[in-house]
């Protein structure tokens, strides 16, 4: 981490969320290390990225690939990459190639199954957050059943900058964190 004097924004809101993450963590009986907490700064400058990483961070995010292919080859590589969008077949050989440390892609189409889920669930005048993290967390468990394969060692993304503390609590070992690090986003057109 970067001396305090010297600290910018960003990177000290970073340093509140990894101290919050790693709470959350202790919470669950775990270690600050079973969670990652990965950057995500879409729709910002490269130099605030640029910052974070000055400040020790290693993993980020990006959402769209015309973006991510533009930021990732001015930072450093050994930056882990998570591309978080919806990425069309067509598009993976540009990424690859624009981004050759592309460390994981989170398919994010189940965001939409999730919305949904917690419309009709919120309509039931239940938590929806809870009931769909629990949902998550039985389907990981399932997974590790049917393939035999230590629950530990599978990864659950689940968390944002709303609700990562709980998504945490209750078994994330990855959480995406955007605007709570690097402050709300502005979109020209009000799309997103
Ligand atoms: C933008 C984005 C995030 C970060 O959202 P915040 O609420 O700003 O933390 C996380 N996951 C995905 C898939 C995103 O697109």
């Amino acid at each position: 981490m970067a001396a305090a004097a010297a600290e910018g924004a960003a990177a000290k809101a970073l340093r509140a969320v990894l101290g919050r993450a790693a709470k959350a963590a202790e919470r669950s009986g775990r270690a600050a290390e079973a969670v990652r907490v990965v950057a995500v700064g879409k729709t910002k400058p490269v130099s605030m990225v640029r910052e974070l990483y000055d400040a020790g961070h290693r993993c980020f995010g990006e959402n769209y690939v015309q973006e991510f292919v533009t930021k990732a080859p001015q930072l450093p590589e050994d930056i882990r990459w998570h591309f978080i969008g919806h990425l069309q077949s067509n598009k993976v050989k540009s990424l690859l190639a624009a981004v050759p440390n592309l460390h994981m892609v989170e398919g994010v189409d189940n965001v939409k199954i999730a919305n949904h889920l917690d419309r009709a669930v919120s309509s039931l005048g239940r938590d929806p957050l809870k009931v769909l993290v629990q949902a998550l967390v039985n389907c990981k468990l399932e997974v590790c059943k049917a393939i035999d394969m230590p629950a530990e060692q599978f990864e659950l993304s689940m968390g944002m900058s709303g609700d990562f503390e709980q998504a945490i609590e209750m078994g994330s070992t990855s959480v995406r964190i955007g605007s709570t690090i690097f402050g709300p986003r502005e979109y020209p057109n009000k799309k997103n």
